[in-house]
């Protein structure tokens, strides 16, 4: 064999996760850094593809699996297979990125009827060794043989119940003895063959099934969600350990731990343990385990000899570590250690506390964290006005609140997710099968289990509320409903659960929007001394403007006043403007608009006052402001019903000479008025087919309005340039923009800056000041693209809108893909993202780096930003930055993420490669 196929835990490189996996790479480094670790091996993540491949084990692996078994077996004094003296070990899965509970792992292989009674004769346990023999014929038999879990759970509870017991504690040797018979008959029943005795091929088997739960759906579906692509890992390897025990008495315990809170980010021992237990007891949350406090009562040496562990992890690593040990017989294994999954508060508290204590840089403190997990710490928290009582508490696992109707399973939970239904999954416990759930869930609640549950860990890294171990709650899977005393919740009833305090509510819960920590201020301040990128706001309102100034926002990069057309008290305006068939009576309905806009545009630039204001002239097709036809038509029936009624009760109540019981509506919305209704909906549905288009966002919008209707642009821009006399008059500093949409030639915006012109002179004149401000265009056209040096002749500034610039580029509407192919296109890797949400660097970027190029010839000192949505997108925003824009803009919520994004860009730039 040329290839090297397999590492000792004491010669694998530490750094190549990509090779080795995370956990192997980590068992090697914590090997070679003297931490106490049961010996072993790793098969590479290389020979998982092999195997996927070719359909077969590479030749000559077998026979090196057996040379490193040997390695093993000197180092612990123990043989394979052996009746005296019998070495297990543990076969467990690791990639590159750690995706936790999505493969498979087999515990206690090397058990069979004759190594059995060696180890029961070693340790004199014979409790122990059935327990031990019983779990590894029913992990191996549903991993390596994939039988159905449940048909070893029947016989399991059917002897429990048999021997009226509740806890598996209370079993004894015997009942577990009977145990594995029953399970070694399954094996038979379900296979057809008898469990292999043969230690090798049970080797063979758990390597083999190893490698194909790569390939499993669970795996599949969560490197889908997290975007896991090859290029990060690629096939996991497998870890071959000699097994410690935790469960050989009292003197022995298993337990979990992160280096530092992952909840809160405080900087203290967590985690749980479980005294005479192996792992798996304390992960899939089937006994609750104690809080690892209690262990410096219980064992006081060995919680000292934990801290230890836990302190030089962290020196080591320098980043928190998520691990797990094991105390055999007094003495303590480290098992595995990983980077620790941690929420955004956590993240940012540790950054900043880890920095403060030397540990880490300030680069490190950034760069540890991904923009994106910032957008957690914009969730909802409940209204601490609520009054409203809980009905049970459990563990907080997982901080944030969420409301939602309650479903028992998976399945139901991604049907009704997918319905658009807002759910709050319930399980007694989750497994790695439950993880379509979770995507679909807006929080998850288990009756059982700590806070490093399956449930809690994974709740925690996609950053949704989670509640664990709430043993008030009876949960009753099957039908369909928990109970808590007298109370029943049935499926669809409404439920709130507060995963920072662990409180359940029945029914929906206001909550708030929440605040910025003081850790999050620090951090992004650092953030920002790297950033060459400014970050600006999409916003329209002035209490936007506030919230984008407190998220850290340095400007606005787009107002789009066509919002502001839309609010209740100027849209019968704006629709008198649409409806006047001549120029004068436009003019007089933008003569009452006039007023409000400017007033909008003072409190805007007050509001961002000293920053940039970018206003844009008006954008969308003037359909958009009047109702569709289909409503129009409707409306018009009721009006004509309502006028055939009214003249029925005139008739009626005349025949009857009763007339004075006329009631007081039909008196008042007489005939006359109800016409004067019929002809102004008439009007209306006569304009909505004459301005009617076959593709309204390619047809009669942006600066295409401003040249047929140029007084509404001119009545735009007077507003802006009041708006400007009057903060420059009463001193407010100021830095104002008026912006184009849609432009196409250098043409369309001479006739716009002659609009501009003539009006700065005739506001200049009014209020006896000079203005200041700038006047540039929105590049979201192909053709700007390719006129770019010629627009910047008259353009000061360049905004790519690359909404717009995407759909022409990719000739398909955003509505239309969505809807339609892109999802397919993104599944099945014929584009690797959603171009509306990760900018086309490749394409629509080449456009925007050629535009900002000759803009740049004709105009070296020309401002560039962006503020399509990409722009609040981390990946969108390094690009950005390569092609040195000026500022990225971006929807408020997006902004801390866009400031950290844009600390990371210029951190990063010297390996950026385009996607
Ligand atoms: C754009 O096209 O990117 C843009 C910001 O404009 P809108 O989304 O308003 O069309
Ligand atoms: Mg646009």
């Amino acid at each position: 064999m040329t290839e090297k196929y397999i590492y000792s835990f004491q010669k694998g490189d530490g750094k190549n996760k990509v090779l080795l996996g995370g956990k192997g790479a980590n068992l090697c480094e914590m090997t070679q850094i003297g931490l106490n670790v049961p010996p072993g091996f790793v098969i590479t993540t290389k020979t998982c593809l092999d195997y996927l491949g070719n359909h077969q084990l590479p030749d000559g692996l077998l026979e090196d699996v057996k040379a490193h078994i040997g390695e093993i077996e000197t180092l612990s004094g123990k043989q394979f297979g052996d009746r005296r003296n019998p070495l297990l070990v543990s076969v467990r899965s690791g990639s590159a990125i750690s995706m936790p509970g999505m493969m498979d792992t087999i515990l206690n292989l090397g058990l069979n009827a004759q190594t059995l009674t060696g180890l029961i004769e070693q340790t004199g346990d014979a409790r122990f060794a059935y327990d031990a023999y019983r779990r590894f014929i029913q992990l191996f038999g549903k991993v390596a043989l994939g039988i159905d879990d449940q048909k070893f759970d029947l016989h399991f509870a059917a002897v429990k119940k048999q021997a009226g017991i509740k806890s598996d504690v209370g079993l004894d040797a015997e009942h577990l003895r009977q145990i594995s018979e029953l399970f070694l008959q399954v094996v038979l029943e379900e296979t057809g063959k008898p469990f292999p005795e043969n230690v090798y091929e049970q080797l063979e088997l758990s390597i083999k099934a190893v490698f194909n739960s790569w390939m499993g759906k669970r795996a599949v579906d969560y490197r889908r969600e997290f975007h896991i692509t090859p290029k990060m890992a690629n096939g996991t390897a497998v870890n071959v350990v000699a097994m410690v025990f935790g469960n050989m008495g009292n003197d022995c315990a298993t337990g979990v731990g992160f280096t530092r809170n992952p909840g809160t980010g405080v900087n203290e021992m967590y985690g749980e343990y479980l005294v005479n237990a192996q792992g798996e007891d304390v992960v899939a949350g089937i006994r609750t385990p104690k809080p690892v406090q209690e262990l410096a009562q219980e064992m006081p040496d060995l919680y000292k000899q934990l801290v230890d562990l836990r302190n030089r992890l962290e020196a080591h690593y320098q980043e928190v570590q998520d691990y797990e040990y094991t105390i055999e017989r007094g003495v303590l294994y480290c098992l595995q250690t990983r980077n620790g999954k941690m929420n955004a508060t956590a993240m940012v508290r540790t950054s900043v506390e880890m920095m403060a204590e030397g540990l880490i840089s300030k680069e490190q403190a950034l760069l540890r964290i991904n923009p994106e997990l910032l957008e957690q710490l914009l969730h909802p928290q409940l209204d601490p006005e609520n009054k409203a009582q809980s009905v049970a508490q459990g563990l907080p696992a997982s901080p944030g609140a969420a409301f939602g109707k309650c479903v028992f399973d998976a399945d139901t939970a991604e049907l009704m997710g997918r319905a658009g239904e807002r759910v709050i999954l319930l399980r007694e416990e989750t497994k790695p099968e439950d993880i379509h759930g979770f995507f679909a869930a807006q929080g998850i609640l288990t009756s059982r289990g700590g806070k490093t549950s399956h449930a809690a860990v994974v709740a925690r890294g996609m950053g949704k509320a989670c509640i664990a171990g709430a043993e008030d709650l009876q949960i009753d899977v099957r039908a369909h409903q928990a109970i808590i005393g007298d109370l029943h919740i049935r499926e669809g009833d409404t439920i709130t659960i507060d995963g920072s305090t662990g409180l359940i509510y029945l029914g929906e819960i206001a909550m708030i929007e929440p605040s910025f920590s003081e850790e999050l201020k620090i951090l992004l301040s650092w953030a920002d001394e790297f950033a060459e990128l400014e970050v600006h706001a999409n916003v329209d309102t002035p209490e936007r403007a506030r919230m984008a100034l407190s998220y850290g926002a340095t400007g606005i990069g787009l107002c789009r006043t066509e919002r502001m057309f839309n609010a209740s008290d100027r849209l019968p305006l704006v629709i008198d403007m649409i409806l006047a068939d001549n120029k004068e009576a436009r003019q007089q309905a933008l003569t009452r608009l006039f007023p409000i806009q400017r007033d909008d545009f003072k409190q805007l630039f007050e509001a961002m006052s000293p920053y940039p204001v970018t206003v844009r002239l008006l954008d969308p097709p003037m359909h958009e402001f009047l109702p569709s036809e289909h409503q129009l038509e409707d409306d018009i029936k009721a009006l004509n019903l309502y006028k055939l009624m009214i003249q029925g009760q005139q008739v009626t109540l005349e025949t009857l000479g009763l007339q004075a019981l006329l009631p007081t509506p039909f008196n008042y919305l007489n005939e006359d008025v109800i016409n004067k209704a019929i002809a102004k909906k008439e009007l209306m549905l006569k304009k909505v087919k004459e301005l009617y288009e076959v593709n309204p966002m390619l047809g009669h919008r942006g600066v295409r309005l401003g040249m047929s209707y140029p007084e509404i642009y001119q009545m735009q821009i007077r507003s802006i340039l009041e708006a400007v006399a009057l903060c420059t008059q009463q001193g407010t500093p100021i830095l104002p923009e008026i912006m184009v949409p849609q432009v196409i030639t250098l043409q369309e915006l001479i006739k716009v800056k002659s609009f501009v012109d003539q009006i700065q002179q005739e506001v200049e004149s009014q209020y006896g000041i000079a203005l200041e401000f700038k006047f540039g265009t929105m590049v979201e056209t192909v053709r700007a693209c390719t006129r770019a040096g010629e627009l910047a002749q008259v353009a000061e500034f360049f905004s790519f809108g690359t909404n717009d610039l995407t759909q022409a580029t990719f000739s398909f509407s955003r509505e239309d893909a969505e809807n339609k192919f892109l999802p397919l296109y993104n599944e099945t890797g014929l584009l690797e993202d959603n171009p509306f949400e990760v900018l086309d660097a490749k394409g629509v970027g080449q456009l925007m780096k050629m535009t900002a190029d000759s803009g740049r010839l004709t105009r070296p000192d020309i401002k560039i930003g962006i503020c399509g949505e990409q722009g609040g997108h981390p990946q969108s925003i390094r690009f950005c930055h390569h092609i040195k824009l000026d500022y990225v803009s971006c929807s408020a919520p997006r902004i801390p993420i866009a400031r950290l994004a844009a600390a990371h860009a210029k951190l990063l730039e010297d390996d950026y490669r385009m996607g």
